[in-house]
């Protein structure tokens, strides 16, 4: 209900709560569509559907039901009854409003197991009955805040927002981290992650994201360790970092948006070897399995891939090597890190770290 209320924010309603079902009410009916669109965003809501309320009395519910009725196809009649001293049983109340619309519209036919479509009639103990044509297929999944706390490693791409999206669905809080090289990438780049962001924040609810600068942890990569190192190396300090953001917002996971096999990066050496600087948390990985058009899919549903595809480089692409390693070996990317102050660097980077909050 909480969720509810948020997504709704800033649009006059009321939030009810009858036997099974929420309903808003006391709205205004220009914003029907506004409302149902941020409805459809909310995690654990399986279905939803406009209905209209009238006073309890048989034809006045008939003249609505009359009004969403298909003009031909097949149909039945559901009524619900909370309300016990309606004149008519459910059954009845089903028979006598069927029977009008069979009258009424007579390329209409009943069809009790397989209708087109339900036309539902809630009895409520108010004296007002509710009435509803189409339900809609809802966001699903499991409310927000139920099950814990993630960080999201963000980037401009296809992937992490949708990564971010598959834990979301399932109820998890995201904080998102996201890593520039300014000014080898430009501010565009960060205003195309900001808008993932944003976006993302519609189905989540407020969403704090913490941009740090690796600028200087790539240069000194750069400088110091094997040009084919860079992204395993790169994505090491990444992974550190959000361990340490994570300790500090109270984050129980790292999730990215990596899949098996997509790029030179994305193996299982690749992801052993990003592991194992992390040292208290899980990382999650919601999209291994995926193919990519899979995950474009899902990307365009939620309303990221217009966003993703937008030409800006991300600080992977910046000091890419021609041949980065595929499969790199622990011990030597431990060998060659060697050559870092790591603390000093995870320190510098983490002073750039600012916080911008979406959707609040
Ligand atoms: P995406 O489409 O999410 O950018 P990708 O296919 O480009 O993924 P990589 O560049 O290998 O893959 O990145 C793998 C994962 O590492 C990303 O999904 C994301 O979770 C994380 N990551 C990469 N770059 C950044 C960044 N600049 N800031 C935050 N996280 C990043
Ligand atoms: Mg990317």
């Amino acid at each position: 209900m909480v969720n509810l209320e948020k997504s709704l924010a800033g649009i006059r309603h009321e939030i009810r709560r009858p036997s099974g079902r929420y309903v808003v009410e006391n709205f205004d009916a220009s914003q029907a569509e506004e409302i149902i669109g941020r409805l459809k965003k909310v995690f654990g809501v399986h279905t939803l559907s406009l209905g209209y309320k009238v006073r309890a009395d048989l034809d006045a519910i008939y003249e609505v039901v009359k009004m969403i009725a298909p003009r031909d196809g097949t149909f039945k009649v559901e009524t619900n009854r909370a309300d016990k001293n309606f004149p008519l049983n459910s059954m009845q109340m089903n028979a006598e409003i069927g029977g009008r619309l069979l009258a009424d519209i007579p390329a209409l036919k009943v069809d009790v197991k397989h209708p087109q479509k339900v036309l539902s009639i809630d009895i409520r103990e108010n004296g007002d009955a509710l009435v509803f044509g189409d339900f809609v297929k809802g966001a699903g999944g499991m409310p927000t805040g139920t099950a814990g706390r993630g960080t999201l490693l963000l980037s401009g791409g296809i992937d992490s927002p949708v990564a971010g999206y598959m834990v979301a669905k399932r109820g998890m809080t995201i904080e998102g981290v996201h890593f520039h090289s300014y000014p080898y990438t430009n501010l565009q780049a960060r205003e195309k992650v900001e808008e993932l962001a944003e976006i993302l924040s519609s189905y989540t609810g407020e969403l704090h994201l913490h941009i740090v600068s690796v600028t200087h942890i790539q240069e000194a990569i750069h400088k110091y360790c094997p040009a084919e190192m860079m992204v395993t190396l790169l994505r090491r300090f990444m992974m550190r970092i959000a361990e340490r953001i994570s300790e500090r917002v109270g984050s129980q996971c790292i999730i990215t948006g990596e899949s098996l096999g997509q790029v030179a990066s994305q193996t299982i050496e690749g992801m052993t070897s990003s592991n194992a600087v992390v040292e208290n948390l899980p990382v999650l990985r919601p999209l291994v399995g995926f193919d990519k058009t899979e995950i474009i899919e899902i990307a365009r549903k939620i309303g990221t891939y217009d966003t993703s595809v937008l030409p800006y480089e991300d600080c992977c692409t910046v000091f890419l090597p021609k041949h980065p390693l595929i499969k790199p070996d622990l011990a030597k990317v431990e060998e060659a890190e060697k050559k870092l102050d790591i603390g000093a660097l995870l320190e510098e980077a983490l002073s750039s770290e600012e916080e911008v909050v979406f959707g609040k």
